[in-house]
């Protein structure tokens, strides 16, 4: 494999990216059993910047030994929930003063660019461990009355008891790489679960840092594993371990489904947040100059590259020149380069493999007959750029429409009426958001209600909080993340009976 020449990486992260880069088991840093290692690209200049340790079925196994022995009998178990708490609480903490670093990763990893690393990724990954830092010691069952038929004049004392799941095998994509670890390492951390994590193979780095700090914060060794590597090996280790409880994945839907099958080997619990093709609806009595802004944000942040982007953008006959013109103007003048330079508006995709399937996409639409009102095509430079692309004349049969294709590629759609669009809305296979856009607070309130998808965003869009919960309808997945909902994911409930 290559050499790492990191001629144009930030003098800060030098340091980090010259030691090894290996996976943490059982509180070591070590390499493969294979000791294989891939390589780690810049998508803004194509060139290697570091070798990842290339953890497979051996790498796993270990990791989730590690695991199950924190989770049976090690520290982690015998802590109260307070300490729990307070741990990570201070995981939390260290994201936050180690805040440039991390999103410096971020985008040398990603491509993002470095205002919204640190303003979106690394903030909301701190606010995420210190939500969840919160409900450590908030996670209780009921007492329960009954009143039993068929042994009438007993009396019985009920109650639940919430307990943890156990050992947990987390596999996250490489759009938001540190907050998906976030996302999943939270509420897994509070309600007393051991976890085995494998970041996406595009984009190891931070969550390679995060471990360091995790292991800074004094949560104790096995409790927190992480393992680099491929999707079809170490990922499809973890998903089929007999000594996993459960498997949260995000990540494509087809990909979820060989999850389902691999986790049915021992039934271990399943969480899935998978894809999205979100429809985004102005109405004509929208505030216009708001919702412009709005549609161009909702598909071109991060690249396009959100499971909930609003790709599907549907806006009101009388108004939709104006709205595909408007949005089509932001593409135009969006600033593309390195999410290094300050200027930049728009990073690169994250991988070479990203760029041929959204410029696949990108020929497929024109060759289908839709007509790109801005972009349309690749850019001329090294690293996987591609143009913001708003495509207009797109019908509900077009795979740009139907297809998520996880670039900034927008296809709009005009409607004519309330009861049409609600069906345009949701012909969809996903079900993950939706946006709104009108004055009128009754219209907003009845779509938000008949749309099917699990976050409904009115006169705003991609707005996330750690109290929110996220998660979608259809074969947008299983089980929600972040707010109190997550917890649920990761908790068994225990009734327990007691005759008086
Ligand atoms: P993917 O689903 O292949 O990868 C996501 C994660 O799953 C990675 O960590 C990967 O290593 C792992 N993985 C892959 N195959 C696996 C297997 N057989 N068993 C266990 N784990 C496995 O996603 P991708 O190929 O990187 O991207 C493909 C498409 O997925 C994108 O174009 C986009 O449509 C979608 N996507 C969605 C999200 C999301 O947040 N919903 C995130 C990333 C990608």
């Amino acid at each position: 494999s290559s050499t790492a020449s990191r001629s144009h990486v930030p003098a800060d992260l030098e340091s980090f990216l010259s030691s090894p880069k290996k996976m943490l088991i059982n509180g070591q840093w070590v390499n493969s059993k294979s000791g294989k290692k891939f390589d780690v690209y810049d998508p803004a200049t194509d060139q290697v910047i570091a070798q990842v340790a290339e953890g497979d079925r051996e790498d796993i196994n270990a990791a989730v030994s590690a695991a199950r022995a924190a989770f049976d009998s090690g520290p982690w178990s015998r802590m109260t929930a307070s300490e729990r708490s307070r741990l990570i609480w201070k995981v939390g903490e260290l994201i936050e003063s180690n805040a440039d670093e991390l999103a410096q990763l971020e985008t040398l990893d990603n491509g993002k660019p470095l205002a919204v690393a640190k303003a979106a990724d690394v903030a909301l990954a701190a606010d995420m461990f210190r939500y969840m830092a919160g409900w450590a010691t908030k996670i209780e069952g009921n007492t329960i009355s009954l009143n039993v038929p068929y042994s009438p004049g007993s009396e019985f004392h009920a109650y639940t008891l919430k307990e943890p799941v156990g050992v947990v095998g987390q596999i996250i994509p490489w759009n938001f790489p540190l907050l998906m670890a976030a996302w999943k390492l939270g509420p897994a951390l509070a309600t007393g679960c051991t976890i085995v994590l494998k970041p996406a193979e595009q984009t190891p780095l931070s969550a390679i840092r995060l471990g360091e700090l995790i292991t800074e914060a004094g949560i104790p060794e096995g409790v927190v594993n992480i393992v680099t590597g491929f999707g079809e090996t170490a990922g499809a280790a973890l998903a089929s371990h007999d000594d996993v409880d459960k498997v949260a994945f995000t990540g494509s839907t087809e990909v979820g489904k060989l999850i389902i099958h691999a986790a049915a080997g021992n039934l271990k619990k399943v969480t899935l947040e998978l894809g999205g093709k979100s429809p985004n609806v102005i109405y004509d009595d929208a505030d216009i100059d708001t919702a412009v802004a709005g549609a161009a944000d909702a598909i071109f942040f991060n690249q396009g590259q959100v499971c909930s982007a609003g790709s599907r953008l549907y806006v009101q006959r009388g108004i939709y020149d104006e709205v595909v013109a408007g949005v089509s103007e932001i593409a135009t003048n969006m600033k593309l380069g390195s999410g290094f330079d300050p200027d930049t508006q728009m990073g690169p995709l994250v991988s070479r493999e990203q760029f041929e399937r959204v410029s696949g996409y990108l020929r497929a639409g024109m060759t289908e007959g839709a007509e790109a009102a801005a972009g349309g095509a690749v850019v001329d430079r090294a690293g996987y750029f591609v143009q913001p692309t708003v495509l207009k004349n797109a019908s509900p049969e077009m795979s740009i429409v139907r297809e998520e294709i996880f670039g900034p590629v927008v296809a709009a759609m005009p409607f004519d009426n309330d009861r049409e669009i609600a069906t345009q809305a949701n012909d969809s296979t996903y079900g993950l958001a939706a946006g709104i856009w009108t004055r009128d607070i009754s219209k907003a309130h009845r779509l938000a209600r008949t749309v099917k998808a699990g976050t409904v965003w009115i006169n705003c869009y991609s707005i996330f909080d750690a109290a929110l919960p996220f998660g979608g309808y259809k074969q947008s997945g299983w089980g929600r993340e972040m707010g109190h909902a997550a917890l649920e994911n990761y908790l068994q409930t225990k009734s327990v009976c007691v005759k008086l």
